[in-house]
């Protein structure tokens, strides 16, 4: 059995527990068009070459057009397409100090055109992957945008998290747990009680991505544009001419 991780190799993990995410506003962004479906296609995605879309991993600030307001009693929550972390600004104050200003971002939330007071996006460039001792892990080649399928027991494997008083990535938001505790954070409204997640210095081994699967994607929606082009710009105008 292996020995409890060190206080700064722990994390709390804080996620959304809603289904109610958070939609992009289409008319905001080119479109592109699948099985007659617009999907909104903002600058700060990336195509992997198989054809799955995600949120660029080398980038940091991300600000988003939403169509409709964030729930106001969810303070954590994610957008509809893609997967960006929408926080409050009032859950974020009060973790704002852990936030490495290198790494981790806090961008905008914009409603018709407006930044809107109470909601920020948190992004962390490069994010380290959650990672599940009975799932299997691939990334993008060309973003290093991680995929994991989480089963079994819930890990950090690299390095670079430990003694990282903040993190963010597809998964949620982790603050060490030693600092949680400290200032007694509460939840944010809407979340799952948080859980604990180590890093594990000796991981067990990963499976390789399953061969049945080809698109990469973190979404249904990436699985589903895998042959589609990357810009539809003739039919996101003729789409938004039609709205
Ligand atoms: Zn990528």
């Amino acid at each position: 059995m292996a020995k409890a991780a060190a206080p700064a190799d722990r994390w709390l993990w804080y996620a959304a527990r809603t289904g109610r995410c958070v939609p992009l506003d289409p008319t905001a962004y080119p479109s592109i068009t699948d099985q007659g479906e617009a999907t909104p296609s903002p600058p700060w995605v990336c195509r992997s070459p198989n054809g799955g879309l995600h949120i660029d991993s080398r980038l940091g600030r991300v600000d988003i057009d939403v169509a409709k307001a964030p729930p106001a009693n969810i303070e954590i929550n994610w957008t509809c397409d893609y997967g960006v972390r929408v926080v409050s600004r009032a859950w974020l104050s009060e973790i704002r100090d852990l936030i490495d200003e290198g790494t981790i971002f806090v961008g905008d939330v914009r409603r018709k055109g407006r930044r809107m007071e109470n909601w920020a996006t948190l992004n962390q460039t490069g994010a380290p992957r959650l990672l599940g001792s009975e799932g299997w892990a691939d990334s993008c080649p060309i973003c290093g945008q991680p995929f994991s399928v989480l089963r079994g027991r819930l890990f950090f494997a690299d390095p670079g998290v430990r003694g990282r008083p903040l993190i963010v990535n597809g998964q949620g938001v982790f603050v060490r747990e030693d600092l949680a505790l400290g200032r007694n954070l509460r939840r944010p409204t809407g979340s799952f009680k948080p859980s604990v997640v180590s890093f594990l210095a000796n991981p067990p081994a990963l499976k390789p991505r399953p061969a049945w699967l080809t698109p990469l994607g973190s979404s249904p929606v990436e699985a589903q544009q895998a042959s589609q082009p990357h810009w539809r710009s003739v039919l996101a105008a003729l789409w938004k001419a039609g709205r």
